[in-house]
């Protein structure tokens, strides 16, 4: 970007916050804001993707006289489409739901029907049948998105919706007790008539947190309000989770996303393309599809990037140019993604054990711990799914597999050894 562009449209604004991959720019006239939203949107966009680690969206707000103002909404300025929008209840500070994230934008297949149907149900029946609604999956696969969508039904229907990160909900809880204002902070969560709490994990092991959120559970449960939960594994895998909170959270249903096939990435590819008002070349989205598998948000930032290529070098969209835009990201991914074999024979050289030990039975410590991580590592490092370890480890049943990979999760955390272990081999699997 040009010195003279930059200190025309970019120094004059102002970060506003960045919650929930949205982050919001403040501007200091309407037309700062629309000039953002028309010409620099894709550039902005791709250049806070890099900085953030991941896709986020970018919306435009008036700002106020100082940088310190708190978050405005519904100001005039940008596309309508992308105005923050607040509930109509009575908290007056809900975090903001993304206004992309509803039900309807999100493209369903057989990775996450079940979810999105245990959504849907919820929102048809709240507080009666499926309460708490635990949605659990891996980063990227829509677990936010569909907490929001939720959140957004229940908006539209007059409901008081109070949706609130785990870590936000840690720091207002202590903040109330530091300000003695724990009253208040109770009050907010018992006029809600749904809570939607995202990124739960993030409770784990902190015991007064809890011990809040255990009171505040149950208050609401009782009085039949709707509570939706979200959290990175299965609850069963939150170690340091209270006895008492894991057996109210098994009250309700369970639902897991799993990772996108590619007929669902391309659909997912094809409906974002469709909602960015640009036609994209049926090509382009398969080769997108077919590249990226291991997140919905690995595959929207890699459409971003192409438009932001597109865009600023004024060259069409073509095959061609998804491959020059995307190559380095392709060709990283080629690297680090190494077959199970490798990551077998890693192990087991590791270890110093029989690779084909590794699909067996035995249970010595040995072979027992370098199976364990051998199941973390094509898990993480190898991207397979479950079941495909539990075919590749010799057709193990996948209850099996499913119980190594939540125990070496867990393990994890506290076992210096094992993570330096695993990162010992992961860095020969890059090396080699
Ligand atoms: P998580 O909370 O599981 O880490 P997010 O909900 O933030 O993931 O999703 C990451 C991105 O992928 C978001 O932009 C979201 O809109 C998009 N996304 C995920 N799943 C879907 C889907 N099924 N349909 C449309 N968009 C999706
Ligand atoms: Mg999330």
């Amino acid at each position: 970007m040009s010195r003279p562009s930059y200190l025309t449209w970019l120094k004059p604004t102002v970060g506003v916050s960045f919650e929930n991959n949205l982050l919001t720019v403040g501007a200091p006239s309407s037309f700062h804001s629309q000039m953002l939203q028309s010409r620099m949107i894709n550039l902005i966009q791709t250049t806070a993707t890099k900085v953030l680690g991941g896709p986020c969206d970018v919306c435009f707000v008036l700002s106020g006289a100082t940088p310190q103002s708190p978050p405005l909404t519904n100001t005039a300025g940008g596309h309508s489409s992308r105005h923050l929008t607040r509930g109509t209840g009575p908290a007056p500070d809900y975090p903001k739901l993304n206004p992309k994230y509803t039900l309807d934008s999100f493209v369903v297949g057989p990775s996450n029907q079940f979810a999105h149907a245990a959504a849907l149900a919820v929102t048809h029946n709240p507080g009666v049948a499926y309460n708490p609604l635990f949605l659990y999956g891996g980063v990227g696969l829509g677990k936010t998105h569909l907490l929001q969508g939720i959140g957004r039904t229940f908006l539209n229907q007059g409901l008081n919706c109070v949706y609130i990160n785990s870590e936000q909900f840690t720091n207002e809880f202590i903040l109330s007790i530091q300000t003695k204002k724990t009253r208040e902070f109770r009050n907010k969560f018992r006029s809600a008539d749904v809570l939607l709490v995202d990124d739960i994990q993030f409770i784990a092991g902190k015991e007064a947190i809890q011990e809040g959120f255990f009171h505040t559970f149950n208050e609401l449960h009782n009085n039949n309000k709707q509570i939706v939960l979200a959290c990175d594994r299965p609850s069963a895998s939150l170690k340091y989770l209270e006895e008492r909170l894991l057996s109210r959270f098994d009250w309700g249903l369970s639902a897991d996303i799993q990772k996108p096939d590619q007929e669902t990435r391309l659909a997912i590819l094809s409906a974002k393309a469709a909602s960015l008002g640009s036609p994209v070349p049926a090509d382009v989205l398969s080769f997108i599809a077919a590249r990226f598998s291991s997140s919905v948000r690995e595959l929207e930032g890699a459409l971003n990037r192409v438009f932001a290529y597109s865009d600023l070098t004024a060259v069409p969209l073509s095959l061609e140019l998804a491959n020059i835009s995307l190559s380095d990201l392709l060709s990283s991914s080629n690297r680090t993604v190494p077959s199970s074999d490798q990551i077998l024979s890693e192990v087991a050289s590791f270890y110093k054990v029989d690779g084909r030990l590794l699909s067996g039975n035995r249970k010595d410590r040995l072979i027992s711990r370098a199976r364990q991580t051998a199941v973390y590592l094509l898990r993480e490092t190898g991207e397979l799914s479950l079941s495909d370890i539990a075919s590749t480890l010799g057709g193990r049943d996948y209850s099996t597999i499913r119980h190594s990979w939540t125990k070496v999760t867990s393990l994890l955390k506290e076992d210096p050894d094992l993570r330096q272990e695993i990162s010992a081999i992961q860095e020969e699997l890059t090396l080699g």
